[in-house]
């Protein structure tokens, strides 16, 4: 059987000719002093305490950010709300002016951007350019809005006209998660910004360096001061966002736990919150499945990003007869490099709850296939957190290694007879991000696609993330709040309709409605 090798080290672009050990991503030259974007500046408060920002590749300090508290939330608030009004009173065909600059700023400086994600969230080079490129593809998306019909009008009576209108909701908010400094932040502010909202990000505190990069490129874009801020910070910034009067909308992408607090506390307070969680994605793999397909997909499904995107298929349902295709998973898997093919994990906290979780699932009986604990590390990555791909075989259905998000490179298999019991384990799952099957019988891609419960399925695509046009969301434990952050769903997001019903004369022929 043919099973396709990963990485291609015939490929000219692979790190593959880089020395082993070598550190392929740069590095600053000093640490980044980092500060709050208020309007057209960035400061940094004085005597308010300050958060590190480390590289998990290898520990090196890579800069700080404020911890900011709630004076600071309300200032950088206050700076955005000043020029709300007047950002909202501006025909959409202006406010896009300078998101055509940003795009081709990013795409000036994308091997700068990617080398600044890379480095402060671990992933490789490759992931984190291929991060910014789909982040873009939300701005392009956003572009296209100037030229969409974004209300309509009718007459509803004779003389009596109604006209339906897309309005800003005012000052809006952004709270970010760490693996995609760029992205998720992309996936937010071109759409709420063009459709005329102040945009705050509140970015993860652990990738919080990229932020300002992005804050300067809206700055060299032309967008005016305000329109475009950022406050750093953990919780205490978040909950000071949240009670913020002035801040009417929240985009949340997180863990389910913090997403489940930030909705509910958000609702409480009237504020609409779109609150996107965590996720365990099912794989079900059929014995009929295409190998090269389905080797390549299921590996890159759960080593990409050294496994730490809400994307991942972290639980393999293998049906039936597949040990050959399961065989090839786990070679491939083996073959990867650290540090070149995959990532680090995001810090020594993670790392240790990840080795714990291994320990226990196979106490629990799983069988470990490869076992990814504590891989020698090359010396410039000797300060980093490092696991290789793990993979848990004949792990039960019902274990936490099979329904919990554990986020590191590690594959937990559940065998089962039918596609009946994959399905049933599919639907059991609290989470509902993501379901992939690989197959190449039609009415066992049908039947997945009907029956599952995630909101995104891949048939033969490991990580069925949809491209824009189409919008990104899930249900159940990985989303709080109505509709989808991109597309379509970013529109519903960031506006509000307004209704105008209007009549100029009396109409001869009076109706109710006269
Ligand atoms: P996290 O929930 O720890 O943090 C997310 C954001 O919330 C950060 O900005 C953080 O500062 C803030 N935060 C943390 N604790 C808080 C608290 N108690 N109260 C208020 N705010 C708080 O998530 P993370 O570890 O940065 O990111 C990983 C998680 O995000 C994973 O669960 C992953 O699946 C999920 N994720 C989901 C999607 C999606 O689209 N569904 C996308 C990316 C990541």
């Amino acid at each position: 059987m043919a099973l396709v090798s990963i990485p291609d080290p015939a490929s000219p672009d692979s790190a593959a000719r880089v020395p082993e050990g070598a550190l392929l991503v740069r590095m600053p030259t000093s640490p980044i002093a980092g500060g709050n974007l208020v309007g057209a500046r960035f400061e940094r408060p004085a005597g308010v305490p300050t958060i590190d920002v480390r590289s998990p590749y290898n520990g090196a300090l890579l800069g700080s950010v404020p911890d900011s508290g709630a004076e600071q939330v309300a200032h950088v608030v206050a700076a955005a709300s000043q020029v709300q009004r007047a950002w909202a009173s501006t025909p959409i065909k202006e406010r896009s002016v300078p998101l055509f600059r940003f795009r081709e700023l990013c795409l000036a400086r994308l091997d700068e951007l990617a080398h600044s994600a890379a480095r402060e969230c671990g992933k490789t080079v490759d992931e984190a350019r291929a991060g910014v490129l789909k982040g873009l593809e939300v701005a392009e998306y956003a572009l296209g809005l100037q030229n969409l019909d974004l209300g309509g009008s009718l007459e509803v009576s004779r003389g009596v006209r109604c006209e339906v209108r897309r309005e800003p909701l005012g000052v809006v908010c952004g709270i970010t998660p760490f693996n995609f400094p760029a992205m998720v932040p992309m996936w937010m502010f071109p759409i709420a910004i063009t459709l005329g909202n102040c945009f705050v990000l509140k970015p993860s505190e652990k990738v919080a360096l990229t932020s300002l990069m992005l804050g300067e490129l809206m700055l060299e874009a032309g967008y005016p001061a305000g329109v475009f801020s950022l406050v750093h910070g953990g919780k205490t910034a978040v909950d000071a966002l949240l009670e913020h009067p002035d801040v009417k909308a929240y985009g949340f992408v997180g863990s389910s736990k913090v997403a489940a607090q930030v909705y509910a506390r958000g609702a409480a307070l009237g504020k609409r919150v779109l609150a996107l969680g965590g996720a365990k994605n099912t794989i079900i793999l059929a014995p009929d499945a295409d190998p090269a397909l389905a080797v390549s997909g299921v590996v890159a499904s759960f080593t990409g990003c050294a496994g730490q995107r809400c994307m991942a298929g972290s639980l393999l349902v293998a049906v039936g007869e597949c040990d050959p295709l399961i065989d090839g998973i786990v070679a491939a898997a083996a073959s990867l490099r650290l540090g070149r093919d995959m990532g680090a994990i995001i810090d020594g906290a993670a790392l240790e709850r990840l080795e714990a979780a291994i320990a226990r699932a196979v106490k629990e009986g799983a069988t470990l296939r490869t076992d990814g604990r504590r891989p020698t590390a090359p010396r410039a990555h000797e300060q980093g957190h490092w696991l290789r791909p793990t993979i848990l075989d004949h792990v039960s259905p019902r274990s936490f290694a099979a329904t919990d998000e554990l986020f590191g490179p590690v594959l937990s298999i559940v065998r089962v007879k039918t596609l009946h019991e994959a399905l049933e384990i599919e639907k059991a799952s609290p989470y509902g991000n993501a379901t992939s099957v690989f197959t190449q019988s039609g009415a066992v891609a049908q039947q997945v696609s009907d029956q599952a419960e995630s909101s995104m399925i891949g048939i033969n695509v490991g990580v069925p993330v949809p491209r824009e046009p189409f919008s990104f969301g899930g249900s159940k434990a990985s989303r709080f709040g109505h509709g989808d952050i991109t597309g379509a769903g970013g529109v519903e997001l960031w506006t509000q309709l307004k209704k105008v019903t209007s009549k100029w004369a009396k109409a001869p022929d009076g109706t109710w409605m006269s």
